[in-house]
């Protein structure tokens, strides 16, 4: 599961060098609060601070959202980079040489092969923008971009380009800078002649072909693909890169890179159809616009989506058949896959057949941020768009728009499932009460249970005990704890399967290494990243007590631990006895139990 190229010695030398603060501070403010550092969090929208960077412990948490890890994960989650990546960026940072580990074939070759491809690619971008301002050719281009009103700022910012009608001139320039026929096809912006039609001909040919040129860029402003929009009525209208090494469409959301910044900030992301929409938007001052890639928008882009904001809202024609049946169909698995993760889904309607460019260039910002605040639940949506169906179509047609609004509605939680259907009985003219009927039936067809993402630290069986425990591995993961204190409490005496993990973890360490060194505790994050929230919460929690009074506690804690659980065997052997006296069975060996736990108990009396 865990690709681990780079040794473990290596990682941990770099996470030495590095500063976490210093990582972070690239991304946003923090200020000094005691120990620690405090700011706004990147990763959910709030007022006030509840972002802390530990210098000490080389450690963030969120006690906000409950994001947190080291030095890594930040980058990681940031940035949208693999662990692997990650490392290597903070390795560069720090001047430790990271050895390219050519005995791992697979894995390195082809991190070196899109190392190569991204460079093709900016040669690529820099061949069309050349194109595009001082060919006699691209003179075309740049008019078109001038009827759409684009300037020559967003021009540059966006790096637009332009293809020569040509189906050679790219290949040619690319060949004259040692690139190969190879390097071209596998970065998607030439077609190979063998595979179109038979073995007569060999060479390449250039995909993009008289056409404007937008270059597509990952969170790191690297270009990874192209895509190109025709002068005329020519068909396709829109053409993008093939699937590559570095481009996969459905995960990629075009200007991701340009609207993470106010995507977080006001906590919404807005997705348009095309490029120019998102171009015209983000050149009118309105920058937390993305555009899928000529496909629609799946669970497949919910790994970057969810990092910039929990706020969505689709722009939208909805007029257009395409869109209205798209959204129907993958209104489903939105709202599953969407609201499962917290996530909000709105849908912007532009009147009258507009896109948003126009809207902004006709009418002006405000007239647009109008619409936007306008948006309604995509639920609110599809449950409008089925029921006008449902009222002017056939019988059939009615039925399945009704099946599919209920099944919709069944994806809502209760308070709104019964809003809903006595708004749909009213404006369908049904009996509400065999809507609800029907709904029903729905509910227990769709009814799968929601796939619900592992909560670390849920609440523990009684608040006390699960205080005591928490506690305790506070302490323990803050290196507070000297392993003489802890006698031979056990993991399994914990109640919280999460803290039994990481106190058995704890044990395992060896002793000489101190068992409670928080770093431990960090690399384990690293490579279970299902703790790495709690592990962060409780490294970064303040602690309660002061330094000389931390042994106390922690004996105390652990003889509480004993205790209650004790005092849990102890009525249980209890209702054991009352059972086999109720049934005339012999109770002494059972009573003989009873009175060693009773013992062993009143050692941990308080
Ligand atoms: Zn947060």
């Amino acid at each position: 599961m865990n690709p681990r190229i780079i040794p473990e010695d290596i990682i941990q030398r770099i996470r030495e060098r590095a500063d976490i603060v210093e990582i972070v501070s690239a991304h946003l403010r923090v200020d000094k609060a005691g120990q620690n550092f405090k700011g706004l969090c990147p990763f959910h929208s709030e007022k006030t601070p509840s972002f802390t960077v530990s210098p000490s412990r080389q450690m963030f948490h969120c006690f906000g959202c409950g994001t947190g890890g080291d030095i890594f994960s930040f980058i990681m989650k940031i940035n949208g980079e693999s662990f692997t990546s990650a490392v290597r960026q903070v390795a560069d940072r720090v001047g430790i040489h990271v050895p390219s580990v050519s005995d791992h074939p697979g894995g390195d070759k082809i991190a070196r092969r899109r190392e190569t491809l991204i460079q093709l690619n900016e040669d690529v971008a820099n061949f069309f923008e050349t194109s595009l301002w001082h060919d006699s050719l691209g003179k075309r281009g740049m008019e078109y971009l001038n009827t759409r009103a684009i300037q020559e700022e967003t021009i540059r910012t966006f790096r637009l380009g332009f293809a020569r009608p040509s189906w050679d001139a790219l290949a040619k320039a690319m060949h004259a800078k040692g690139w190969t026929d190879n390097d071209l096809v596998d970065a998607g912006v030439a077609i190979s002649r063998n595979a179109q039609d038979g073995a007569q001909r060999t060479g390449v040919y250039d995909r993009f072909r008289d056409r404007i040129i937008f270059p597509i860029f990952d969170l790191q402003n690297r270009v990874i693909a192209f895509g190109g929009r025709v002068l005329d009525k020519t068909q396709p209208k829109y053409l993008n890169s093939p699937e590559t090494l570095l481009f996969h469409k459905s995960q990629q959301l075009y200007a991701m890179e340009k609207a993470r910044t106010e995507a977080t900030r006001h906590n919404a992301l807005m997705v348009v159809e095309g490029y120019f929409d998102v171009i015209a938007l983000h050149q009118a001052g309105i920058q937390n616009v993305v555009a899928t890639l000529g496909t629609a928008l799946t669970s497949s882009h919910l790994p970057l989506i969810q990092r910039f904001s929990k706020n969505l809202k689709l722009v939208f024609d909805p007029d257009t058949a395409g869109i209205r049946a798209a959204l129907r169909t993958a209104a489903v698995e939105m709202l599953d896959l969407f609201a499962g993760r917290g996530i909000s889904v709105d849908v912007v309607t532009l009147p009258d057949q507009r896109d948003p460019d126009t809207v902004v260039r006709e009418e002006g910002t405000a007239a647009f941020d109008q619409l936007v605040k306008g948006a309604e639940t995509l639920i609110d949506f599809v449950i409008r768009h089925n029921l006008s169906q449902a009222t002017d179509q056939s019988i059939e047609a009615h039925v399945e728009s009704l099946d599919t609004i209920l099944a919709i509605i069944a994806k809502t939680s209760d308070s709104y499932q019964s809003l809903y259907l006595k708004q749909i009985a009213e404006r369908l003219g049904i009996d509400e009460h065999a809507l609800r009927m029907q709904h029903r039936a729905a509910s227990v067809k769709t009814n799968k249970p929601a796939k619900r993402i592992r909560r670390i630290a849920e609440p523990p069986p009684s608040p006390q005990s699960g205080q005591v425990e928490e506690m305790l591995l506070q302490l323990v993961i803050q290196g507070k704890v000297n392993p003489e204190w802890l006698g031979d409490l056990q993991a399994s005496e914990f109640l919280n399967r999460d803290y039994q993990t990481l106190f058995s973890w704890a044990r395992a360490m060896p002793e000489n290494e101190h068992l409670t060194h928080t770093q431990h505790f960090v690399s384990f994050g690293e490579r279970n990243p299902e703790y790495e929230s709690l592990i962060s919460r409780l490294a970064l929690r303040p602690l309660e007590f002061e330094e000389h009074t931390i042994e106390r506690a922690v004996r105390e804690c652990v003889s509480r631990i004993k205790a209650r659980n004790l005092d849990n065997q102890f009525s249980e052997r209890t209702r054991q006895i009352r059972i086999a006296e109720r049934e005339g069975c012999s109770t002494k060996d059972m009573h003989t139990q009873l009175e060693a736990l009773r013992q062993e108990k009143s050692a941990y009396a308080q």
